[in-house]
Order: C-alpha cells, then sequence, then structure tokens
C-alpha cells in the first residue's frame, strides 16, 4: 500500500494528527511499540473502575477549541481536581490557598495570610529567582516550601531544587480564596468511559498495528521489497534522542514505577483521588485512588502508588527534565530533526516538552495546518 504519512506512537499527538489528516483526504498508517493505543494516557478497567496505568490523567484547558475538539470523541464529566497533600501526618489542601494557609497558620484572612508570607519572604532577598528553590521561597516562603514543595519536588525529580528550573512550580498557583480546585482553566473533567475509548473513537476506522518499535517496522517492511508498504512521510511521537540513536548522548527523563493494588471490599480508601506524600522520606510521591475520578460507587477500589525514577535505556520515560544542560542538547537533536525533511516529531518526547493534553492537542492540530498548508 501507498500511505501518505506513517504515524509512529499511538498516544494523543498521533491518534489527533492521524485523524485530521485522514480527514483531510491523506491515508494514514499508524504503528506502536506497545500492544495498546493510547500512549501514556492509556486507562483500564478493573472491578469496574478506570485505572490510570501510566500515571492520573486530568483533562484540564483553557483553550475553547481544543475542548470543543475533544468533546466531539467522550462526553467529559465534571470532575474538578482538589488534592491533598500529606506531611507528617498533617492533611492540607491543595493548591496553595487559604485553606492551606489557615491549616498552617491558624490564620482566617487573606491579609493575614499575606502578611505571613511576606514576612518569610522579606528575610530572604531573593530578586530574580535563578532556579526552584528560589522561585518557589519568593512566592510561598519558607514553610510552605518546606513543607509541600521541596520534599515532593525532590522526589519528582530526583534532583536538588536549586537545580530544577523555575518554570515548573509556575504550575503550582497561590491563591487567597478558599478555593481547592488546583487548576485554574475554565473547562475541566475526566472522559466518561475512559482515554482508551476516547483515543480509540479519536483514531475510528485509521490502520493501527501495535506491538512493533519503528525501526523492527522499518526493518521488517523494507525486507518486503517490492511488496513494501510506502510513506510520503513520517510523523514520530517517540524519543527524539533515541531516533537519532542518541548520537549526541542521551537526554534526561523521569521515569516511574506505579504499584497497583485492589482492595476488595473497601469501598473508599482515601476519600480523594489524589493524595499528595510530601516529605522525603516517604518513598511514593502520592497515592490515586481511581473511582473518584469518576464518582465511583463500586463496593471495591484501586489504589495506585507512584514511585519516581531515574529513566535508564528501556524504561518507560515520563517527564523530559528541561534543564539548561538537557535543552541544549535537545536544541541539537532539534537542529538534526530539521533535517529530516520527510520526518516530523511531535509530543512530550518528540519535543521534549512537559506538555500537558490541551497542549498536545494545540500541537498536533497546528502541525495537520502546517502540513496542509
Ligand atoms: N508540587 C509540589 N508539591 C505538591 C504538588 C506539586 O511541590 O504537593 C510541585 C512539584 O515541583 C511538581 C510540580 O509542582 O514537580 C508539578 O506538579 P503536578 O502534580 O502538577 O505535576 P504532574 O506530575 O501532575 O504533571
Amino acid at each position: 500500500m501507498k500511505y501518505d504519512y506513517l504515524i509512529v506512537g499511538a498516544g494523543l499527538f498521533g491518534a489527533v494528527f492521524a485523524r485530521e489528516m485522514q480527514k483531510a483526504g491523506k491515508s494514514c498508517f499508524v504503528i506502536d511499540r506497545r500492544n495498546v493505543v493510547a500512549g501514556n494516557v492509556y486507562t483500564e478497567e478493573r472491578a469496574g473502575i478506570q485505572v490510570h496505568k501510566y500515571g492520573a490523567h486530568i483533562f484540564h484547558t483553557a483553550n475553547k477549541r481544543v475542548w470543543e475538539y475533544i468533546q466531539q470523541f467522550a462526553e467529559f464529566n465534571h470532575y474538578i481536581n482538589s488534592p491533598v497533600a500529606v506531611y507528617k501526618e498533617q492533611l492540607y489542601n491543595l493548591p496553595f490557598n487559604m485553606n492551606t494557609f489557615s491549616k498552617m497558620w491558624g490564620v482566617k484572612t487573606p491579609a493575614e495570610a499575606k502578611a505571613k508570607i511576606a514576612e518569610q519572604i522579606d528575610g530572604l532577598h531573593i530578586v530574580e529567582p535563578q532556579n526552584l528553590e528560589e522561585q518557589a521561597l519568593s512566592l510561598v516562603g519558607t514553610d510552605v516550601y518546606e513543607k509541600l514543595i521541596k520534599g515532593y519536588t525532590e522526589k519528582q525529580w530526583g534532583r536538588d531544587c536549586r537545580e530544577l528550573p523555575a518554570f515548573i512550580i509556575k504550575r503550582l498557583p497561590l491563591r487567597f480564596v478558599y478555593d481547592n480546585n488546583y487548576f485554574t482553566d475554565p473547562y475541566q473533567g475526566i472522559p466518561k468511559g475512559g482515554y482508551t475509548k476516547l483515543v480509540e473513537k479519536i483514531l475510528g476506522d485509521i490502520p493501527v498495528r501495535l506491538g512493533i518499535a519503528y525501526k523492527d517496522f522499518q526493518k521488517e517492511n523494507a525486507g518486503r521489497g517490492a511488496e513494501a508498504d510506502t510513506f510520503g512521510k513520517v510523523l514520530y511521537t517517540g524519543m527524539i534522542d533515541e531516533y537519532f540513536d542518541y548520537s549526541f548522548g542521551e537526554l534526561q527523563y523521569r521515569s516511574l514505577r506505579f504499584e497497583e493494588e485492589l482492595l476488595t471490599g473497601c469501598d473508599n480508601y482515601q476519600g480523594n483521588a489524589v493524595v499528595n506524600y510530601t516529605e522525603r522520606e516517604v518513598p511514593y510521591t502520592r497515592i490515586i485512588e481511581h473511582k473518584h475520578f469518576e464518582f465511583g460507587t463500586q463496593p471495591d477500589t484501586v489504589i495506585t502508588k507512584e514511585y519516581p525514577a531515574e529513566w535508564k535505556r528501556g524504561d518507560e520515560p515520563y517527564y523530559p527534565i528541561n534543564n539548561e544542560q538537557n535543552n541544549a542538547l535537545y536544541a541539537r537533536y532539534a537542529a538534526l530533526a530539521q533535517k529530516e525533511k520527510n520526518v516530523l516529531f511531535g509530543g512530550r518526547l518528540g519535543q521534549y516538552s512537559y506538555y500537558d493534553m490541551d497542549k498536545v492537542i494545540a500541537a498536533a492540530l497546528d502541525m495537520v495546518q502546517t502540513e496542509l498548508r
């Protein structure tokens, strides 16, 4: 067969790109090295509950175009993310808001909370934050940093907060109202029936071949000689450094290990979908209780403990570590990518960016527009 596009990776980026290209009359063929579609948003049913197998995914966006786009493929529920943080037996609401400050200092009013934070920041004399620690301290002061940020962040990234870029913490809003909604975006929810079904719906009738890595696929296809399929272009959504055989060296990623448990006969384990453990000494960063993402009423529950880990070859990469050194290395790979005339690179791994789902979709839609121009 002759296809316009070979799409490597059946995650959100690849699926949206394939769908829109097909709609524009281009033929697409999708492959994935895993035996399932949906990439890291993959969910699987267990005890009637959609389990987020590669980490919890909460859809949220301020982009109306993306929100309307995704609604075509699933109905979204009205889940609002309000994580709770545990630090030495004390519970605090996230994101940092009046509930958090009131618990931490016994304050009641925004003025009291602001005064408390200002008093802590004043002594620090940070003018222009150079790293995550300085950024956090200059935003929230010492107490919140020490109790709710430092340990969690250092566990998650496996690095000292002084060696991490400040932008990571910009994801954590600070507000002076009693509002536990983690995200500030106007649109938020979880697709009813799970993300796998959503991605399957996006892919529709586009041919997909699972369980084969890109290089093996190429070898196998070339081996078919005159019978081989041909592809006008490739969209590659895997790791960009792997694509180039790590020729400039490895980019760094964080990986995760998940410990999943079915608790039979327990209908509610922690009373919330997400509970963060912000102490350095607790080896996991959070416990997810999946049923609460969908207001589940099953008699049992499924929980997952999330353990951050350093990535090494063969592990699943989850988070690009966008510090200066890695970004500089990525720029060299991106320059090589520019020269691959018939290959496009997209997604968290292909573009080495800490993208949320909505950004992935927006980037895929933009790429489609550029391609069709
Ligand atoms: N963070 C933190 N304490 C928390 C939750 C988050 O310090 O209890 C910081 C931490 O630096 C983390 C960043 O906020 O890397 C983003 O966290 P989030 O949970 O939004 O990241 P996700 O893994 O969901 O992308």
